[in-house]
Formats: structure tokens, C-alpha cells, sequence
């Protein structure tokens, strides 16, 4: 419901007319985060977004005070809340919802949209709608919002004059997107100028979030973009795509999916503890803890988090772990040679339309294993969470045959994608009366430890690597003999340099 894979051509032509530059993209789902600002919204910190609502008369009219519940903190399921609670506190948005912009008749013209409609895929939408956002921009900043509140971080938690997230409610119909304007824009930036970001009180709005027909919920989602995620959904809808996640297969209703594992670590909103060796865990519910177990370091990994329904995630009936086998280094193969999916070139977004990274069922981005094995995920049948989610009794282990996994080979194995052992096996889960689930989890024995998403702040490195260490005098005996072995090892060495 989100992106407009028919326009994708048309984005592509108008690529070979955009200047080539070579700065990191938007929604690349953290494929780089130097450019925040620019391309994407912070996703720590307290920031403060703005909320268009454009009104169109002969549609049902919005509903102004439902519109501010559900974008206050009041509202234990809205906005605010969802992020909060997914960031662990870490992102704190406040939303200013901004005068309505009313309009007599539809903005758009009429030639081109019988009855104010925008069809999915509808490429006359593109200038149209640029036009309409910059109207919208240039109408709220003459009822007298002052822009600057809407500048309060930026990438190193100051305001960097790039807007904190700015967003578009209409109530015409329309699915949603979020829309690159500083990237396609060619006219009126409003500050005198052609060209790029729009500009309201000097602080610059490279995208906007869209969405139509009053949807609260498909905001949440396109959103999501705005901090730099990627849709997690397949398009082409050969399947669903990505269960457990709001940039996946979320069928936007009021029962808001929490980030998949994926999503939290690279925004992050995750505790994570990076296992090596062989370990049994006590995993606290993902919502509250924040617990995301890594296994693996990389760019193929696989995360394991407690899901079930709370405050979010309603939908779940059942409390399991989320086991999700995370490859960065998926790439589209055609006649021109390999390219990565997960680019962070400007304006590969547009390829991820084309060939979306999640849109190979049996090797996309994110995959969520599934603890039945019986791989209805990947043929297009419902997710069962009883029977996906890794409950009591549940396993997952090597592969012995290292077969590469394929709608004609359905093995659920631990293999990386190559067939080769990962390393990792998942054993003996409880899943405990307190919602918490206690599990053995086996990862390779060494060189786990350092690999973190980034050099320093919160969410970057592992809350802890490996079992913690041995405190008692006696067990320490044994490592103090390794540190004497290792010195007289060196020494040795030294002499045979000689
Ligand atoms: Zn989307």
C-alpha cells in the first residue's frame, strides 16, 4: 500500500536526468548514516515533526480531534507511543498537527484525476504532487507555524537546519508514499530559489510522509521511511514479505506490529547481546527489554528476539521467539552484473522499487524462519504464529547435508545461504509463565566479539558478547595458566625471530 512499483519506470527515466552525486541514499535501511539530515530524520533523541492535513471538500472531512489523539502521547496506541515504546525511549517524537488546509475542490487536475483519485501507479501524480507539497508547505508556514521547532536534531543530536520529519495527511483517496521532493524537485524550493530541498524559516524539507484516505496507520509505516527504512513487503505480491514488522507485512490496522529485530539493531533501539560459545539465555519480552540476540557477525547474521502481544503487537496470539536470518549483501543479478540492494548510492532507491530487497521470498534482506518448517511463508500461505514462532520444544539446527535452500530443497536448516554451516544452533526454548523465554543458543566459539554497528553511543556496540566471565578465585586459575602459555609462547617466538 505503500510505493508505486509501475511509477519505478518512470523515476528511473527521470534518474538519467538527475545529477549524479555521490552521497548516501535515502530509505537504505541504514546502509549509511552519514546523512541524516539530508536524506533521513533522526531516529534518537526528542525531535518534534510536523503533520499536514489537507482537507478536500466532497470527501469524508477529517476528523481533527481524532487526528490529534491519535499523533499525542496521550494515546497509549498512537504515534508517539509506538515510537517510544519501540525506541525504548531512545526517540522521542513530539507532533505538531498544523491548520488544516482546506480546499474547495481537488488540487489536482481534473483531466488527469476523475473524482480526485490517485490509482495506484498513476505516474501524472509525480508533477502534480510535487506541486501540492510544496503548496501545502508554503500554505502552513503562511498560517504562522514556525518551522525552526521543527529542527531540534539532526545527526549529531543538534539542529542541523534539516527538518526532523514533516508529513502529509489528506483525505482524499490515495494510498501512501514518502516522497525524495529535495531529490526530484526542479521548481520553487519557497526561499527564492529552483531546485532541491523546500524551505520553510531556513529550515530545509528533503521528504515528506504521505498518506491518503485519513489512514493513520499507513503513516506509522510510510514514516518509517523518513528514518531511513526500506519496504519490507513484496510488491510484486508473489508472498507477503516480512511478518512481525511495520515496514513489512502489516495490514495497517490498529493492532501496530513492532519493528522486526533487523529494523531495531540498525535504528538502535535494541539491547543486543552478541552470543559466542554455547549459552542458555533468559530473553525478556522484546517490547520492554529491548533483547535482540545476534548470532553471527557480518553481513549474514541471524536475530533472535521475544515477541508476543503487549502494549503493540496485539495481533500475536501466542508469546514465541522471532527467529529472522538477516543477509545485507542481497543483490539484484541482471545483464549488467551484481548490484547491491541495499545501496547507499543516491537515488538507488528507485532500484529497490524495481526489486525490492525483500521481494525473494527464499533469499530476501530479512527472512523470518520458521519453526514448523513447513516454509507457508514462502508459498504464500498465512503466518501461523503458533506454529512459526519458536516455542517449547522447539529446535533449530545445522543442516549436515549443506544443501543450498530453495523452493526445490525446503530445508530449515542453520545454514547461511551458501549451505556452508553458520554455526549457530537453537535449542530447548521455555517459554516461562512471565513472558520470558529461556533458551540454549550455540554460536561459533570465537571472533564474535567485535563487531560493532558503530563506533560510539547508545545502541552501537553489544550490552555483552559470549557467557560473562568466571568470577570465582579458583576458576580463574585455568585462565591465568592460558596468560602464562600465551607469554611463553611469545617469548619463544622472539627468540626464533633472532
Ligand atoms: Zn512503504
Amino acid at each position: 500500500m505503500s510505493h508505486v512499483a509501475v511509477m519505478a519506470r518512470f523515476l528511473l527515466a527521470l534518474m538519467l536526468v538527475a545529477p549524479a552525486l555521490a552521497r548516501a541514499d535515502y530509505m537504505d535501511h541504514f546502509a549509511s548514516r552519514d546523512d541524516v539530515g539530508p536524506r533521513k530524520v533522526p531516529a534518537l533523541g526528542d525531535v518534534t515533526v510536523l503533520l499536514m492535513p489537507v482537507e478536500v471538500k466532497g470527501f469524508p472531512p477529517i476528523d481533527r480531534a481524532k487526528l490529534e489523539r491519535f499523533f499525542s502521547p496521550d494515546d497509549e496506541a498512537g504515534f508517539v507511543r509506538y515510537f517510544e515504546v519501540s525506541s525504548l525511549g531512545r526517540y522521542r517524537p513530539r507532533v505538531v498537527v498544523g491548520p488544516t488546509i482546506s480546499y474547495e475542490q481537488c488540487p489536482l487536475p481534473a483531466a488527469q484525476f476523475p473524482g480526485c483519485r490517485v490509482r495506484r501507479g498513476d505516474i501524472n501524480a509525480f508533477s502534480a504532487g510535487i506541486d501540492l507539497l510544496r503548496e501545502a508547505v508554503r500554505r502552513t508556514d503562511e498560517a504562522g507555524v514556525d518551522f525552526t521547532q521543527f529542527d531540534r536534531s539532526g545527526r549529531a543530536g543538534q539542529p542541523d537546519r534539516w527538518a526532523d520529519g514533516v508529513m502529509l495527511l489528506t483525505n482524499v483517496p490515495f494510498g501512501g508514499i514518502a516522497f525524495p521532493i529535495g531529490f526530484f524537485n526542479r521548481g520553487d524550493n519557497l526561499a527564492g530559489q529552483s531546485g532541491g530541498a523546500l524551505v520553510a524559516d531556513g529550515v530545509r524539507i528533503p521528504h515528506v510522509a504521505v498518506a491518503g484516505d485519513t489512514d493513520v496507520h499507513v503513516m506509522v509505516h510510510e514514516f518509517g521511511h523518513l528514518l531511513g527504512l526500506t519496504d519490507l513487503y513484496d510488491e510484486a505480491g508473489k508472498y507477503a514479505g516480512l511478518h512481525l514488522s511495520f515496514m513489512g507485512s502489516w495490514a495497517y490496522d490498529p493492532k501496530i506490529v513492532l519493528p522486526d529485530a533487523e529494523t531495531r539493531y540498525r535504528l538502535r533501539w535494541a539491547n543486543v547481546l552478541q552470543a559466542q560459545g554455547t549459552q542458555r539465555y533468559r530473553l525478556e519480552p522484546v517490547e520492554t527489554s529491548g533483547q535482540v540476540l545476534r548470532i553471527g557477525v557480518g553481513d549474514e547474521y541471524f536475530l533472535v528476539e521475544n515477541r508476543g502481544p503487549g502494549r503493540f503487537d496485539q495481533a500475536l496470539p501466542v508469546r514465541g521467539l522471532a527467529v529472522f536470518h538477516v543477509d545485507r549483501a542481497v543483490a539484484s543479478v541482471t545483464a549488467q552484473g551484481r548490484f547491491p540492494k541495499l545501496g547507499a548510492k543516491e537515488g538507488d532507491f528507485v532500484n529497490r522499487l524495481l526489486d525490492c530487497v525483500n521481494c525473494d521470498a527464499w533469499h530476501p534482506y530479512i527472512r523470518l524462519v520458521q519453526a514448523d518448517g513447513e516454509f507457508d511463508v514462502e508459498a504464500d500461505r498465512p503466518f501461523q504464529p503458533d506454529a512459526d514462532l519458536f516455542r517449547d520444544g522447539d529446535r533449530f539446527l545445522n543442516d549436515p547435508s549443506n544443501t543450498v535452500r530453495s523452493a526445490s530443497s525446503p530445508i530449515n536448516g542453520s545454514n547461511l545461504y551458501s549451505g556452508q554451516p553458520s554455526g549457530f544452533a537453537l535449542d530447548d526454548v521455555r517459554v516461562r509463565e512471565d513472558g520470558s523465554i529461556d533458551v540454549t543458543i550455540t554460536a561459533p566459539a570465537e571472533g564474535q566479539c567485535g563487531d560493532p554497528l558503530c563506533a560510539d553511543g547508545e545502541g552501537c556496540a553489544p550490552i555483552a558478547c559470549g557467557p560473562p566471565p568466571v568470577k570465582s578465585g579458583c576458576q580463574s586459575a585455568p585462565g591465568l595458566g592460558l596468560v602464562a602459555l600465551l607469554f611463553l609462547e611469545q617469548g619463544l617466538r622472539r627468540r626464533q625471530r633472532r
